[in-house]
């Protein structure tokens, strides 16, 4: 049986969404985890304008290309991707190898830059809004994760409408408003990325435990997310345990 969700935090969601649209023009990224799929459904259902996109690293699972088309079936076409660069794809793999981003921490990232960071800047030129669908919770990257925050190093305000939103929550919506969502979630993938990065965990285990998890807690982040030229939320992790 599933807990019940605290209405109030999905006032405090909405709140937070209608903040971020205030701004506009603001823009939402999805990647069709868990959390991505309760923002979007309260983006569409309550006809925010918040422009919503994704990024297709072209290593994507294909649970989440089968997700994608439920969406798509669901919503309509509301959801705009952003592919990387052929050419610099291109130049990656001959560099590196097809899978080279596991042989180190720089080749990881220097994927990660060329597939995602890339057509992340693309998709976010010119916006003064950028929602997002962290939680505090999801790993010791994000503990000091707040509903709004500056991005200095891209110049625009960020939103994260459920911050404070536990695990529990999470799937009491998803369940309580039958929305869909990636069938990686039912064999034990918390945290979906691209295929070759992301793995199932074992009960017990950090949330993002299974991505890209040859490398340190600290490093596990794409760059997607981070401010002051740091990963931010790692400010407080020596004060602040996750739940
Ligand atoms: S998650 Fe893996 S495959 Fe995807 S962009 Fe980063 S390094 Fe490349």
């Amino acid at each position: 049986m599933t807990a019940a969700l605290a209405p109030e935090k999905i006032a405090a969601a909405l709140a937070t969404l209608r903040e971020a649209a205030a701004l506009s023009p603001a823009v939402f990224s999805t990647s069709f985890g868990a959390e991505d799929m309760v923002v979007l459904d309260l983006v569409v259902k309550h006809k925010l304008p918040i422009g919503i996109f994704t990024l297709d690293t072209g290593r994507l699972p294909e649970e989440t290309y089968a997700l994608m088309e439920q969406v798509e079936e669901r919503y309509g076409n509301v959801v705009t991707t952003y592919f990387p660069d052929a050419r610099a794809v291109q130049d990656l793999v001959a560099k590196n190898g097809v899978n080279g981003f596991y042989a180190s921490v720089d080749n990881r990232k220097a994927c990660c830059a060329v597939r995602k960071l890339e057509p992340l800047s693309r998709a976010l030129a010119g916006k003064r809004a950028w929602v997002t669908g962290l939680r505090a919770q999801q790993s010791v990257t994000r503990v000091a994760l707040a509903f709004r925050e500056t991005d200095s190093e891209r110049g625009l305000e960020k939103f994260n409408p459920l911050a404070d939103w536990t695990e529990a929550d999470v799937w009491a919506y998803v369940r309580g408003n039958d929305v869909p969502y990636n069938a990686l979630h039912d064999k034990f993938y918390p945290s979906i990325g691209c295929a070759p990065c992301t793995r199932a965990i074992t009960p017990g285990e950090d949330l993002r435990a299974g991505r890209w998890w040859w490398e340190n807690p600290e490093s596990k982040e794409c760059g997607l997310h981070v401010q002051d030229g740091m990963v931010s939320r790692l400010k407080t992790i020596a004060v602040k345990e996750i739940a």
